[in-house]
């Protein structure tokens, strides 16, 4: 998932748009909703056989194990990113889904694969570090051994002190950060009283957030202001190799993620009437020449050669990063394949289901997602394999590009069943002056009945997000009754954010994210080098994929489409 990117861009627009107000960002509340005449709840038999199947005979770590183990960190449009599309694709023509296939969408931008890498201290003594490239990182040039230098700069007067000393070194970027005590677990499941406070919740927009002074907004512009003419005086100074501290995480586990561009710095007087300028992006060639080669390392390790440095030493560095980038083809793809319905008239309907298949690349990307892929796969392999015949067709799609924006989930949607076009949406500010969003319906957008969604780790399925959307709480009320005693058993009408089921909800249409344990998820586990099979709870999983399977089977079964809620 990508919560806190998501999150940080609306912070940014809100700074550097002063008409962009939370407010306007916030999702469609509740609304009431004439409740079902009845609820389709499929034949006890039907779930029991569901049940067993996903509980007793489950193949769902075989899944994982596959596309974590084997397959490895799947960065969008990295190799590993293509052979997991091919052998998911694959995989689920084996068991007989149809139309199993790849779907192009993009043009997304490079590939990029670590080739070696290497990062020591060698002076005054050899201290092995803990330590990861960024993602689309360019090569240092060859081995290189350097002074490691702390950029302090804190103001642009600072700067002075280190022009003409960073070249060929390597350049801590960091502040020092103070490593606390571990004084709460580090894995958790969701208690009977955050359900409670769940499922009482009233609106889906949840708490209005406080406006943002304009004092707040000049004061937070001067500070990405002062951020970028440091970055780019960084750039300019040709480091050999520049380090950042993990912002969270101790004991060995770090986190990180793509790497930083140097952006331009705005002209001294703007002119409003002038178009924005593009940013650069790691993932565009136009990017490479914006960056410096990059790395994160492990706080304790990055903390000691600060403080080697404050007691007088002068430790160096020996670093070797070594990477490729693929620019043979720019496309991304989502896996997608089918059980066919078997309703002559409501086979023409679609019930989905999926994951990202797309990573963050020091580890495995289990949680993150190995997980939600490997448990949509499996409902599906549990409905093949109970010989259920679903009346409308049930498509798997597995998404890349989702780190970067949810962009496999986005353009499919934009394809599939339609777009907002004008105004905002919640990834991006409203245009100045622009005319109300106006949904654009494409050919299938009458077709979905709705999109069920696994992406917050390896956690059991507690519940369901409405999102806002109060017509399918019978349904789910129901649905979920078969899995009380597996914990399974809360509704909230909230909105959760930060994965593909708000490409579809976006537009309308019924997309869902379950309410799953958190596990380890924010505190060890995704977007770190510790996102591996072994965090991964086996008991968990199958239960996910049982209650997908029973959802998605009894989605395609109902009469009548999902109801939908109505538009903002
Ligand atoms: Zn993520």
């Amino acid at each position: 998932m990508l919560r806190r990117k998501i999150f940080g861009v609306f912070l940014l627009y809100a700074i550097l748009i002063p008409s962009f107000s939370f407010a306007q960002t916030t999702a469609v509340g509740s609304r009431a909703v004439a409740p079902a005449k009845s609820v389709y709840t499929a034949p006890k038999a039907d779930i029991d056989k569901i049940r067993d199947e996903g509980m007793n005979r489950s193949k769902v770590m075989e899944h994982l194990s596959y596309l974590t183990d084997v397959i490895g960190g799947r960065l969008t449009n990295s190799p590993s990113m293509k052979a997991a599309n091919i052998w998911t694709r694959d995989t689920m023509a084996k068991w007989g889904m149809q139309n199993a296939k790849l779907e192009s969408w993009g043009p997304f931008g490079r590939g990029w694969s670590l080739k070696s890498f290497s990062a020591q201290v060698v002076e005054p003594q050899t201290i092995a570090i803990i330590a990861y490239p960024k993602a689309w990182s360019p090569s240092t040039k060859g081995a290189v051994t350097g002074e490691v230098v702390f950029f302090d700069a804190k103001t642009d007067a600072d700067f002075e002190k280190y022009k003409g000393k960073l070249a060929g070194k390597v350049v801590l970027n960091s502040a020092l950060r103070e490593i606390k005590m571990e004084d709460k677990p580090l894995g958790a499941r969701l208690t009977d009283d955050q359900l409670k406070k769940m499922s009482d919740e009233t609106s889906a927009a949840g708490a209005p957030r406080p406006p943002v002074t304009d004092e707040a907004r000049a004061r937070q512009r001067e500070i990405q202001l002062f951020n970028l003419r440091r970055s780019n005086f960084l750039l300019s100074e040709g480091p050999a190799v520049v380090v950042d501290s993990s912002s969270r995480g101790s004991g060995g586990t770090l986190f990180v993620q793509g790497a930083t561009v140097v952006q331009e710095l705005p002209p001294a007087t703007p002119d409003p009437a002038a178009t924005p300028r593009p940013s650069f992006s790691a993932y565009k060639k136009e990017g490479e020449a914006r960056m410096y080669p990059q790395m994160t390392m492990a706080s304790e390790d990055y903390n000691r050669l600060i403080r080697m440095i404050r007691n007088g030493v002068t430790p160096r560095m020996s670093v070797n990063i070594q990477s490729q980038y693929h620019d043979d083809d720019l496309m991304g793809y989502n896996t997608v394949a089918e059980i066919p319905g078997t309703d002559p008239t409501l086979k023409e309907e679609l019930v989905m289901l999926g994951g990202h298949l797309d990573s963050w690349h020091s580890s495995t990307g289990a949680t993150d997602n190995a997980a939600g892929c490997a448990v949509a796969m499996e409902a599906a392999r549990i409905l093949i394999a109970t010989g259920l015949k679903p009346r409308r067709t049930i498509r798997v799609a597995l998404w890349s590009g989702e780190e970067q924006g949810l962009h496999g989930s986005r353009n499919y949607v934009t394809q599939q069943f339609g777009e907002m076009k004008g105004g905002g949406n919640q990834f991006g500010p409203p245009a100045p002056n622009a005319p109300k969003p106006q949904l654009i319906k494409g050919a299938n957008y009458d077709k979905l009945s709705a999109y069920y969604n696994l992406d917050n780790g390896t956690g059991r399925i507690r519940g369901v997000y409405q999102q806002g959307n109060p017509g399918v709480k019978p349904y789910f009320e129901a649905w979920l009754a078969p899995f009380a005693d597996l914990g399974a058993k809360t509704l909230t009408i909230s909105n959760t954010g930060g994965t593909d089921h708000q490409s579809f909800d976006r537009i309308g249409l019924p997309g869902f994210q379950f309410i799953q344990d958190e596990i380890e998820y924010d505190t060890r586990t995704h977007h770190s080098n510790q996102d591996n099979y072994d965090r991964i709870q086996a008991d968990d999983m199958k239960q996910a994929a049982t209650i997908m399977a029973a959802f998605v089977y009894q989605t395609a079964m109902m009469d009548e489409k999902m109801p939908r809620k109505p538009m903002r």
